[in-house]
């Protein structure tokens, strides 16, 4: 009688069907569990990816070390402010800055501390711009700043940021030294978009060729690649003999009379195929390839004759001649600067060495020996581009100096009222009282305005020497300037000779 679960309808266990059914719930229970495992494991992977590839387009953005904008992000930002500037004609400048030896660094305190370093020196340099994103890591020791600011705040800005890398940065236990080589491009005169950050670039590779720590603004010459550089050296050798060389003049002003104190002979080549070429980019050329002897021998004795001729015609001006480091190390550079003074009847007080104060400040036997030969010959001594080296108030009071002449970075940012009280006015009236201190009369270099002449006066500078009073002209012209007692606005002084042919390029058919 007794029926079956499968007659009845009801499950029964051992029933196949049954074990089918059970077999079948479970597979689909552990693979449900999979599949939930699987897409866990997905979302998982999602998320992953997703935060890799923020990573990755951080990365892109910014430099992973520093902080900095990336070298993309930034030639991203400098297209757009480059539209800005074409349409509402704003100020755009930038600053190429290596950072001199960075590799003997991580060299000789290992990497750990060189990054330590680069992580330091970007936050100073972060200082300097007006957004975060306005300065890049482009490079291993390499930044560009982009500041909104035309060529004159420019050189200002460069000293500030050679100034700020300057001061000492604490690493761990470690107490390090940079120094800096800054190019300076502006837009749109030193370059099209394309080429602005590789001119800049080539400013501060000019910069660093010539020994680092300081600042260049681009020049066309100093786009020259090897071949042009050795061509340009073989034509350099000819240049003394070819008589391409010539000295232009620039007058120093007595602050208070106006007269002309002097004469500084600044050095110009007339290349009879590349025009004009700048002090700035042979003088180093020279340097580097024991020319300069040479060339400032010449420059000695052209600079002499033509003292002895201007005093003929009535006009009593000291002379001034810039001397190279190179030079000055020469054990029979006095002996040859006599025999030019003697040959032209010029007394020895009549002429001034305008020496660096980087050069000057060097602290070695051969410098001082160099110095102490100068004082004996009663040479009159002036340190140049003062300000921008790092001076002892030691090392200056041993030296014969009788002049001091600031840099025309610091009269440049006298009108930046911005620069406030740690500006260049205060430093310009410390240097002055420093000077006078020591009785050591003090030169601004670099005037151009009106307001930067009376600021200079105000502050107590004793001679003044710019563009507002003169460009550099020939001696033919300086005489007739002279003569003409003063006469700022002469027509041989508005545009300068030099000026004129300076911007053109060695390769005219290169592009901006
Ligand atoms: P430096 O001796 O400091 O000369 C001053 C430079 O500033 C000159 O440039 C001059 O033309 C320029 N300058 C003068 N007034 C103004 C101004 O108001 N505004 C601006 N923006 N610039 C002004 P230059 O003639 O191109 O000479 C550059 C450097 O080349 C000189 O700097 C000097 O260091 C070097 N140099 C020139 N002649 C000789 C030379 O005979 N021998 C050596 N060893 N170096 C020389
Ligand atoms: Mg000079
Ligand atoms: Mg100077």
């Amino acid at each position: 009688m007794g029926s079956s679960g499968s007659e009845s309808g009801a499950l029964v266990v051992g029933d196949p069907l049954v074990w089918a059914l059970l077999v079948c719930i479970a597979a689909l229970a552990v693979a449900s569990v999979h599949l939930l495992r699987l897409a866990r494991s997905r979302q998982r992977l999602r998320l992953q990816l997703h935060a890799a590839s923020v990573q990755i387009s951080d990365m892109q953005i910014h430099d992973p070390l520093t902080g900095l904008v990336s070298r993309a992000e930034f030639e991203a930002l400098l297209e757009s402010e480059v539209a800005r500037v074409d349409q509402c004609q704003g100020q755009l400048s930038l600053l190429y800055v290596g950072l001199d030896s960075f590799r003997s660094i991580n060299e000789s305190y290992g990497l750990r501390v060189g990054d330590g370093l680069l992580v330091a020196a970007a936050k100073r340099l972060a200082g300097h711009v007006a957004q975060g994103h306005d300065v890049a890591r482009v490079s291993s020791d390499e930044f560009v700043l982009l500041l909104r600011a035309d060529q004159q705040a420019a050189m200002a800005q460069a000293l500030a940021v050679q100034t700020a890398l300057s001061q000492a940065f604490q690493i761990e236990a470690l107490t390090l030294q940079l120094s800096a080589s800054i190019g300076i491009a502006c837009y749109p005169d030193h370059g099209s978009r394309p080429r602005l950050l590789g001119n800049a670039a080539l400013a501060m590779r000019a910069v660093k060729h010539g020994g680092g720590g300081g600042h260049a603004l681009y020049d066309p010459a100093m786009g020259v690649n090897s071949r042009e550089q050795a061509d340009l050296l073989q034509d350099l050798r000819q240049a003394l003999v070819r008589h391409e060389l010539q000295l232009y003049y620039q007058p120093k002003i007595d602050a208070k009379t106006l007269q002309i104190t002097a004469a500084e002979a600044l050095l110009r080549w007339q290349h009879p195929k590349r025009g004009m070429i700048s002090p700035m980019v042979f003088v180093p050329l020279a340097e580097r390839h024991g020319l300069i002897v040479d060339i400032g021998l010449w420059v000695m004795e052209e600079a002499c004759r033509q003292a002895a001729q201007w005093r003929e015609a009535g006009l009593r001006m000291r002379i001034a001649v810039n001397i190279s480091g190179h030079q000055l190390r020469r054990e029979d550079l006095v002996k040859q600067i006599e025999a030019s003074l003697l040959r032209h009847h010029i007394p020895p007080s009549r002429l001034t060495c305008e020496i660096t104060e980087s050069v000057a400040m060097e602290d070695t036997a051969l410098t001082r020996q160099a110095f102490e030969r100068l004082r004996r010959a009663g040479l009159h001594v002036s340190i140049d581009d003062f300000g921008t080296g790092h001076s002892s108030l030691a090392t200056l009071r041993r030296l014969p100096a009788a002049e001091l002449k600031i840099d025309r970075a610091f009269v440049a940012d006298l009108d930046n009222e911005a620069s406030g009280a740690g500006g260049s006015n205060s430093i310009v009236r410390a240097i002055v009282q420093m000077a006078h201190s020591l009785h050591l009369r003090v030169v601004a270099e670099g005037v151009e305005t009106e307001a930067q002449r009376d600021e200079l006066l105000r502050l107590g500078c004793d001679e003044l020497q710019g563009y507002l009073f003169a460009r550099p002209v020939t001696a033919a012209s300086l005489a007739l300037w002279a003569e003409g007692d003063g006469d700022v606005a002469g027509s041989a002084f508005s545009p300068s000779l030099f000026q004129a042919t300076a911007s053109i390029p060695l390769d005219p058919a290169a592009p901006g």
